[in-house]
């Protein structure tokens, strides 16, 4: 079983003067090929909503369609409608804007991400939702019940082999969840905008990090600490881990062939 990383959404903020990708996953289970969020989608760049119009200019998104999961996935030689299934860490236009492209799939999310999106309670969750991702009303998927512990995390089991948990991690939306996945190697933990860029945990002072990651960094950084076996992705990280350091390298050492 093979995990591809993907950056799906390249941001170069004004300050500070960061390159930054979006983490996607591309994940060969028995039932085809399964996204891990879609970072942005064909419309973004194309006709895209005042509220990216907005973030294109203040975090620098490039118009850069060919960085669309649909556009990468058709690049690598799979048939669009080979993805059936989307797994949505939370639902910030940066993470679901691709949903519009696969109108077809089954999106999995936690229910109270679902709920987040239809009633926003937090500033952040208000501000990043995007409806031009959910005007084609997607097929969700919606999980809420603890099935597991996956090491001493509560996680909701996926039906996908490999094994594949939703790991909630509350707090930058009601209903962000993490993403557990099994490979021939070992886990993947993507614990997306739970933690700060590229995992690196002292990059921005610890009251910023509460605001708008949640309470979860602290506890993540002694998991990381204690399982240095257990691949640990950030939603965000340098647009250069993706080519060269331990991203390009971690695909590079896979064989992809399916
Ligand atoms: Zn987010």
């Amino acid at each position: 079983m093979a995990i591809q990383v993907l950056n799906c959404a390249s941001m170069f903020p004004w300050w500070p003067r960061w390159q930054v990708g979006g983490v996607c996953l591309l994940v060969d289970t028995d039932q085809g090929p399964v996204l891990v969020d879609t970072g942005l989608g064909l419309h973004d760049h194309e006709s895209p909503s005042r509220l990216v119009r907005f973030f294109r200019l203040d975090m620098g998104i490039q118009f850069a369609p060919e960085e669309t999961a649909v556009r990468q996935v058709v690049g690598r030689g799979i048939n669009t409608k080979d993805i059936q299934h989307i797994i949505i860490t939370h639902l910030h236009f940066d993470h679901a804007g691709g949903l519009p492209d696969f109108p077809w799939a089954q999106i999995h999310l936690h229910q109270k991400e679902y709920e987040a999106h239809l009633n926003p309670k937090t500033w952040i969750e208000r501000f990043a939702y995007d409806h031009k991702d959910f005007q084609h009303k997607p097929n969700w998927v919606k999980y809420e019940k603890i099935t597991d512990k996956w090491f001493d995390f509560d996680a909701i089991r996926l039906p996908f082999t490999p094994r594949i948990y939703l790991i909630p991690l509350f707090g930058h939306t009601s209903g962000m969840c993490g993403v557990a996945i099994k490979d021939g190697t070992g886990w993947l933990f993507q614990a997306a905008d739970a933690i700060p860029l590229n995992a690196e945990f002292d990059i921005a002072p610890e009251w910023v990090s509460r605001l708008i990651l949640g309470l979860h960094p602290k506890r993540i950084k002694a998991f990381a600490a204690a399982h240095p076996e257990v691949r640990l992705l950030a939603g965000h990280t340098w647009r250069s881990e993706f080519n060269e350091d331990r991203i390009g390298k971690f695909n590079r050492s896979r064989n992809f062939d399916r």
